[in-house]
């Protein structure tokens, strides 16, 4: 009988606790091809990932096989594809994109000849600047399954409803999307579930106070209560630029004064500051330059650690890492 019991509560609590791997394949917010934002997620449980924006799809997977990742995943004797190709086909099963910006959808739009039918799960918004303005035969062929002239069809677009879950096929993985305001253009982030824990995506965001906007808070709202009940596993936000950047100069983007600001109004939903301990935050998008003497993530890093008062978990993977959470 006691046998029984554990294998019951076994079976119950696989279903329930997750860990999330990702894989960060680009984290950069511009300059260099094929260093910008794109990650990839799964449960552990689970083989099949799903792409969190996808600026450097294929270039960040290379990376993450030279550094030994994807050792669970083995190509089929009969596959005719390598382990990269196999991966980028096959273990990722779709992409969620945070909004059109080129330094988050090249990736995915410049391997998209050799990539298998998949979903893309947007913000309607996003959706259409793909149909409109990427896949329309002029500045690539149509990929998608709606839009301009002949549809090649390889990836079906998903127009997700806010805050409204749906299923991540095939990945064992839920979402739900809400609007961030990223300097008057629509960008958005993905709260994931898998069982009752939980992992967010935010995409290109302003502070609510620079952006005159309450879209953050909003987001606040639903991740507070579970960053409390230790469900939320970790979050990815964007840190752009130092603090010497005027808020008028952001466009859109966080430093590390405002994203400290945000993290105290997320302790508003979270019980308290003392909670914000639990918190892993990667951060992602920081902005390269060519000057001399500055090196940005040197002193994003400095600039966070030092306004860092509630003691919250910053990692800074680079392409090609693995953190699971
Ligand atoms: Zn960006
Ligand atoms: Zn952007």
């Amino acid at each position: 009988m006691k046998k029984i019991l554990f294998l019951f509560l076994s079976i119950f609590s696989w279903n329930l606790f997750a860990n999330f791997e990702v894989i960060t394949l680009g984290n950069s917010g511009g300059v260099v091809v094929g260093t910008t934002t794109s990650y990839i997620i799964r449960d552990i449980k689970s083989k099949f990932y799903l792409g969190l924006d996808a600026g450097s799809t294929v270039n960040g997977l290379e990376m993450a096989l030279k550094k030994g990742n994807f050792k669970d995943i083995r190509v089929p004797e009969d596959s005719k594809y390598t382990k990269l190709g196999y991966i980028f086909r096959d273990s990722i099963k779709g992409y969620f994109l945070s909004h059109a910006h080129i330094d988050h959808i090249a990736g995915l739009v410049m391997s998209s000849t050799e990539d298998t039918k998949k979903n893309i799960y947007a913000l309607p918004s996003v959706i259409d600047i793909l149909e409109k303005n990427v896949f329309n035969w002029r500045v690539w062929p149509n990929f998608g399954d709606s839009g301009e002239g002949f549809k090649l069809g390889t990836y079906s677009y998903k127009k997700m409803e806010v805050g409204k879950e749906f299923e991540i096929e095939e990945t064992g993985l839920y979402g739900r999307i809400f609007p961030l305001s990223h300097s008057n253009y629509e960008s958005s982030v993905l709260i994931i579930r898998s069982g009752d824990e939980y992992f967010a995506f935010f995409g290109d965001t302003g502070a609510d106070k620079v952006e005159k906007s309450d879209l953050l808070r909003n987001v606040w709202k639903e991740l507070g209560q579970k960053l409390k009940d230790g469900k939320l596993k970790g979050i990815i936000l964007e840190v752009s630029f130092p603090n010497s950047v005027e808020d008028k100069n952001l466009f859109g983007h966080l430093n590390a004064k405002w994203l400290i600001d945000e993290m105290k109004v997320l302790s508003e939903y979270s019980g308290g500051t003392e909670n914000l301990k639990k918190l892993n935050v990667i951060i992602n998008h920081i902005k390269p330059n060519f000057l001399k003497d500055s090196n940005p993530e040197e002193i994003i890093k400095k600039e966070i650690d030092k306004e860092n008062i509630y003691k919250i978990k910053f990692f800074y993977p680079k392409s090609g890492d693995s953190i699971i959470f």
